[in-house]
């Protein structure tokens, strides 16, 4: 059996090595468009801020390794420009010698991830940068080693923004975050808002809303508030697109922002083509509702299915939650289920209160600010966020194996959690969901 994967990082070189050991004598072929494969797209800001500092780290396998240790073979910078399921091939752009070529397949699994939405505005700019690659972070390092850049602008109010921040101001910078309205990182309940805006406020970042770039000279960037300032480096993660285009027309079913539709199995609409990772629809396993999470855990999923598929093992994948958490500062901000905007739409009920994590009288002991929301009727929790210091994962970990249990937001009042001061109390957060549920 030849099986070609298109995208070699997280999701393609994840899916190849579990096909291997699912059917060790396939040809495995990898076609990544990219300088790079398998390397931890999610290190990428701590390497920037140089809380990774060995770069080596984030990057654990290459070709080389592939070919020696997996018999999988990965051609770098060769961009899948076509797929023709009628005759089973792909045709492919070699970017080292623009020479285009076709390759056979017997089963094709696309794990192509998405790009970094570009604002028009700094097309034209030398010191704007997105960040979704190795390549990326490469030239945003070279630039900053270079130009001794001391004032950075992020633009954007997701997890990948946020992160840069952070990042950016570990290693001195004066940063600005810029974003187009006041609702900064929307995996999280908009009534933390404020908390998030006094962490930026304590960690002296410069905050810039309801505002947008208008244009930019050299260094100067002019607002559309009228306002102009200059900085050195400019980060855009103003959001991310599918990387389906070479999909139009292969007859592959694609949802309306051009995600590839996929059936429980990672099946596309067409026969022996799967598909997995940020490119995809999926949908969420409590509610069946349809969703796209660009986050990693589904793409490893996904490729352990896929690879028992292929090897007639097979099974259904029963969706995801979404679960997230991001480290910003001194706190962490985790959430779990369907979006808050989903959540009132469906009319569901919500509680939200505030508690330490561990006994209040530990040195340290923050409290931890919680919002959940539930079916009022069939009790099912829907989704949680968490906003707190310490314990944050563990919160949003417990509710994510809860729903997966299908247990009600009653049944948090049985889960017997561990306690000791440092770590707990006897009523935990988790207990006391179930017991202020109305
Ligand atoms: P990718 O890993 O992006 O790989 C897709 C590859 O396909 C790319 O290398 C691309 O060049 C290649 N490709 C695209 N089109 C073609 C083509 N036509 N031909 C050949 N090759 C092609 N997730 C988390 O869960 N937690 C985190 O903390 C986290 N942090 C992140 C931080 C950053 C800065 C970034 C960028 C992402 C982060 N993520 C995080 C998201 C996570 O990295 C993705 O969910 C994951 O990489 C998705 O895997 P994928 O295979 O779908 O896409």
């Amino acid at each position: 059996m030849k099986i070609v994967v298109v995208g070699g990082v997280a999701g393609g070189a994840t899916v190849a090595s579990q096909i291997r050991r699912e059917l060790p004598d396939a040809e495995i072929v990898i076609y990544e468009k990219g300088r790079d494969m398998s390397f931890a797209n999610c290190g990428l800001p701590y390497y920037l801020g140089a809380e990774i500092t060995d770069r080596s780290e984030l990057t654990q396998a290459s070709a080389a390794t592939f070919k020696e240790q997996k018999e999988i073979t990965v051609k770098l910078y060769h961009e899948v420009i076509a797929v023709e399921p009628a005759h089973k091939t792909v045709t492919i752009l070699n970017h080292l010698t623009q020479e285009t070529t076709e390759d056979t397949y017997d089963q094709l699994i696309l794990s192509p991830g998405c790009q970094a939405v570009r604002l028009p505005q700094l097309a034209d700019s030398d010191i704007a940068f997105p960040v979704r690659t190795l390549e990326d972070t490469d030239i945003i390092e070279q630039h900053i080693e270079q130009y001794d850049v001391k004032k950075a602008l992020i633009i954007g109010a997701g997890y990948i923004s946020l992160e840069m921040v952070e990042n950016l101001k570990h290693c001195g910078l004066d940063v600005t975050l810029l974003h187009r309205n006041e609702r900064l990182l929307k995996t999280m309940d908009g009534q933390f808002l404020p908390h998030l805006m006094n962490c930026l406020k304590e960690a002296a970042v410069n905050i810039q809303l309801n505002d947008e770039v208008d244009r930019i000279k050299g260094k100067t960037v002019t607002f559309k508030s009228g306002l102009s300032a200059d900085y050195d480096l400019i980060i855009e993660a103003v959001g991310i697109t599918p990387n389906t285009e070479f999909l139009a027309k292969s007859g592959i079913e694609l949802n309306d922002k051009g995600y590839i539709v996929t059936d429980q199995y990672f099946q596309t609409s067409v026969q022996d083509i799967y598909a997995l990772g940020d490119a995809i629809e999926t949908f969420y396993m409590h509610t069946g509702q349809k969703t796209t999470v660009a986050l990693a855990w589904g793409a490893h999923r996904a490729a352990n299915l896929i690879a028992g598929n292929l090897a007639g093992h097979k099974q259904a994948f029963n969706g995801l939650l979404g679960t997230n958490i991001i480290r910003f500062f001194d706190h962490a901000i985790a959430s779990v289920g369907i979006s808050e905007k989903e959540a009132q739409e469906c009319g569901a009920a919500h509680l939200s209160f505030d508690q330490y994590p561990q006994a209040r009288y530990m040195p340290r002991s923050h409290p931890m600010h919680i919002s959940v929301y539930y079916d009022p009727d069939t009790r099912q929790i829907l989704r949680a966020c968490f906003f707190g210091k310490m314990g944050v994962d563990k919160r949003v970990d417990v509710i994510a194996t809860a729903i997966i249990a299908k247990m009600t937001i009653d049944d948090l009042k049985d889960i017997e959690i561990a306690y000791a001061p440092p770590f707990s109390s006897p009523k935990d957060i988790i207990n006391m969901i179930g017991y202020r549920a109305k």
